[in-house]
């Protein structure tokens, strides 16, 4: 609080990230390219799946309530899958986060990777840090308008493109793209895409580390999961203090020269040196930077490196380091692992097992039954058949649980028979009023469960349900 006079908001020091090479700024590199590829290609891909179905490779159609996945089909009632996808996400990000640390953070969360090409098109335009900073400073020119306006016309571009994707995935990509140029796209696609524009362009070119550090929750998460095994980038402060110049003839003086490449080249600000922080995104570009300063002195590398709590006490005093596969394979990762595993699995073996077809039967009320001229009972139903695959099929309905029952479909006026045999059109429901009449002879109670059994001709599926058979207590009572 004393910094800010006895006030809790602090202003937000403008941070100007310095351009860096190294090993981890190229990994960082190919995961940009790699997820934004991955976010703006995969509406544009088709899956055959037939004429009955769309061929978009991922999209979730709202409309006709469907999540496909290229040859996955997730109906509604399966959204369990989809939820057994997140559990499966939220673990994997515990186990990561236990084993190397904010790895997610400093790779992959939308929030970094846009943040991080929001940040080329500034340096592309406006210079590297220090052309940056000059630039903050001056007063406004036509040089200095031309600049901003341009970075701020990219950063909106890049904005509409990723409201554009993003609406890619609901509906068919190259339709509703001629739509949306042809202003026939639906109010709620112009209404997302300009939503997820001013988001993108907010958090990615304005609030930038302020989301990271003030917003997500993440960060106060994580320290219930980091232990002192876990990898984090960590200083050397045993090794680099005490810092002073390259050019100080102090022999008392540590590896750090205190020459700032660490903090210039932080997009969240930081002074690693200061120890583990909650601003830290686990970015590593601290270490690229230092590490370049390490080989131009002739001094050893890693001064700033991926560690943990642990290997660097241990380094510290000179003891022999365990292997790192140790450190990365501790109970507490393996249990996070065979837990994400077994979850992977069971939804595999489900998946693989289910039906591509299903049976809903509801027993008419009005009236329950009726009492035909030769003395036979006879119920009515209403029985919905599913079709979960992208071609037509015929399903065999028959009834057990009643002596001599029979079936018959009074719309087509079919003779009562053991089976009917029905069309179920494809990657839908059809409804059919189905009656099954029984001899009064088999009746031993007004309500006898009986089971209607749902077998496709093709063979690929049976289904079935449970449902009542109701007969007069007066007909029960004569037998
Ligand atoms: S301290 Fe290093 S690892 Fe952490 S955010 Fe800054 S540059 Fe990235
Ligand atoms: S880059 Fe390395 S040497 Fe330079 S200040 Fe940071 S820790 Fe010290």
């Amino acid at each position: 609080m004393g910094d800010n006079g006895g006030s809790l908001y602090k202003k937000r020091e403008k941070v100007h990230p310095k351009k860096v090479d190294g090993p981890f700024r190229r990994f960082k590199w190919a995961v940009l390219f790699l997820t934004l590829g991955i976010y703006y290609i995969t509406p544009w891909l088709r899956w055959d799946r037939g004429e009955f179905s769309p061929d978009q490779a991922v999209l979730v159609d709202l409309a006709h309530r469907r999540f496909y996945f290229g040859p996955i089909e997730i109906w509604p009632q399966e959204f369990y899958y989809v939820a057994g996808l997140l559990i499966m996400a939220g673990l994997g990000l515990f186990l990561v986060t236990t084993s190397v640390g904010r790895a997610w953070c400093g790779y992959a969360c939308p929030q970094t990777v846009w943040t991080d090409l929001f940040m080329v098109v500034e340096r592309w335009i406006e210079g590297d840090r220090n052309e940056r900073i000059r630039l903050d400073k001056a007063p406004m020119s036509a040089g200095k308008f031309a600049k901003r306006t341009s970075k701020h016309a990219v950063w909106l571009l890049i904005a509409v493109l990723t409201g554009g994707a993003w609406v890619f995935y609901f509906t068919d990509a190259p339709t509703l793209l001629r739509e949306l140029f042809t202003g026939q796209a639906p109010f709620v696609a112009y209404a997302t895409i300009g939503v997820l524009t001013f988001t993108t362009y907010s958090l990615a070119g304005l609030m930038r580390e302020q989301v990271c550090t003030y917003m997500c929750p993440w960060p106060r998460i994580q320290s219930a999961m980091l232990d002192e095994d876990s990898f984090i980038v960590t200083y050397k402060d045993w090794r680099g203090e005490p810092r002073g110049s390259a050019k100080s003839k102090d022999a008392g003086l540590g590896d750090c020269v205190d020459c700032m490449a660490c903090v210039n080249v932080c997009p969240t600000g930081i002074d690693i040196r200061n120890g583990p922080q909650l601003e830290c995104i686990t970015c590593a570009l601290c270490i690229d930077a230092c590490n370049d300063v390490m080989d131009k002195l002739g001094r050893p590398l890693d001064l700033i490196g991926y560690s943990t709590l642990n290997r660097d006490k241990a380094e510290a005093k000179g003891e022999a380091l365990q292997p790192i596969w140790k450190t990365l394979l501790r109970p507490r990762v393996l249990i996070y692992f065979a837990v994400w595993s077994a979850i992977g699995i069971a939804m595999l073996v489900v998946l693989a097992g289910r039906s591509r077809m299903d049976i809903h039967v509801a027993q008419e009320r009005n009236p329950v039954y009726v009492q035909l001229s030769d003395g036979d009972i006879r119920n009515s139903y209403t029985v919905k058949l599913l079709n979960k695959e992208a071609r037509p099929r015929q399903f065999e309905v028959s009834v057990s649980g009643l002596q001599g029952a029979r079936l018959s479909d009074p719309v087509t006026g079919s003779e009562p028979a053991a089976t009917v045999r029905l069309d179920v059109r494809p990657d839908g429901v059809d409804t059919y009023r189905l009656q099954v009449r029984a001899p009064v002879a088999s009746l031993h109670a007004e309500q006898t469960d009986i089971r209607f059994n749902a077998h496709a001709v093709d063979g690929e599926g049976d289904a079935m349900e449970t449902t009542r058979f109701s007969a007069p207590a007066s007909a029960v009572a004569a037998q």
